[in-house]
């Protein structure tokens, strides 16, 4: 599977870039799936888009944290975002930038694909949209499609938004940026002011609290995130066991258990039958069918 981080701003079309990257690639023949974070709501305010592509079925669902790929469509974002957070040992970037890639500084030293696609997309479309451009310089990057596929896909996605004319133009500013993209490693050392973290990466994820709990009056908590207080431990016969040499490690499993008790340890995922109330829900969403009810005699041998 390959996962790439998109980074833009809003109202330039980073989620449609990301969009018409995997309606590509399924023309391609591929999978894909993409989705895109929103920060605050306004025009101008860095939003991220990813997109996973595989050649089989994709069930992970969540964000992108440890990318293959990260995509900047514009200049100052680097400035401001450590594009390069946790991108993969030989990890690419492709950057929207007038610089060569020896004189980008970010916090790690990445090989990098770079064109100028401000300029591209001032002088085709006359504007500063980015995104098309910053699409052609991806797939000569990274090779994963071929720019027919790719102009399909542009076609599409920005036909059904902006008309065929405009669609057109845009697979012309791809175009020129796939020929005109160059190649190098970028500068690392540079310090980024510590972000607020808003979501919780999975492994932040405590038992009980995938969700926020809420307190009555009594003091009680009640709703997603009680299960804290709900231990299950010997109350129940049967308990949810997952098989893992079937395990994807999708994590959907995690996202679907009412109780919060599904987790990851190291590498593999757990599930603390001390919370565990064997609603088999856990069962019914795995796409492995990784997950059976077993009958438990000896409560001292469940752990997984
Ligand atoms: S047990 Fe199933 S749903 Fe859970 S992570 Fe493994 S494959 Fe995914
Ligand atoms: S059986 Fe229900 S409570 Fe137990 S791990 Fe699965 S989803 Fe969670």
């Amino acid at each position: 599977m390959l996962e790439i981080r998109f980074h833009g701003r809003g109202g330039t079309g980073t989620v449609l870039a990301s969009r018409a990257y995997a309606k590509a690639v399924f023309y391609a023949g591929r999978h894909a799936i993409t989705f895109p974070s929103f920060g605050p709501e306004r025009r101008g305010a860095p939003v991220l888009a990813f997109a996973r592509i595989d050649n089989k079925k994709i069930y992970k669902r969540t964000q992108i944290y440890e990318p293959d790929v990260v995509v900047c469509l514009d200049d100052a974002i680097m400035e401001l975002i450590d594009i390069a957070q946790g991108i993969k040992k030989g990890g690419k970037g492709v950057l929207n930038s007038p610089n060569k890639p020896d004189e980008i500084k970010l916090s790690k030293s990445i090989e990098v694909g770079v064109v100028d696609a401000t300029k591209i997309a001032k002088e085709v479309l006359e504007s500063t949209i980015t995104n098309s451009a910053t699409l052609g310089a991806l797939i000569r990057t990274i090779d994963t499609i071929s720019f027919k596929h790719l102009e399909k896909g542009i076609l599409s996605v920005f036909g059904e938004k902006l008309g065929e004319k405009l669609a057109k133009k845009n697979v012309e500013a791809a175009r020129i940026a796939f020929e005109e993209t160059i190649f190098g490693t970028t500068l690392g050392g540079r310090n980024y002011s510590q972000e607020k973290c808003w979501l919780p990466t999975f492994d932040e994820l405590p038992i009980g609290t995938i969700l926020s709990k809420s307190e009555v009056n009594s003091g009680q908590l009640i709703g997603p995130g009680s299960a804290i207080t709900r231990k299950t431990g010997t109350w129940n016969h049967k308990k949810a066991k997952i098989d893992q040499e079937k395990c994807n490690k999708c994590l959907i499993c995690v996202f679907h258990c009412p109780e919060g008790t599904i987790h990851r340890e190291g590498d593999i995922i757990k599930i603390d039958h001390t919370y565990c109330k064997a609603c088999g829900i856990c069962i019914e969403e795995c796409p492995e069918n990784a997950i059976s009810m077993v009958e438990i005699k000896d409560f001292s041998e469940i752990t997984s």
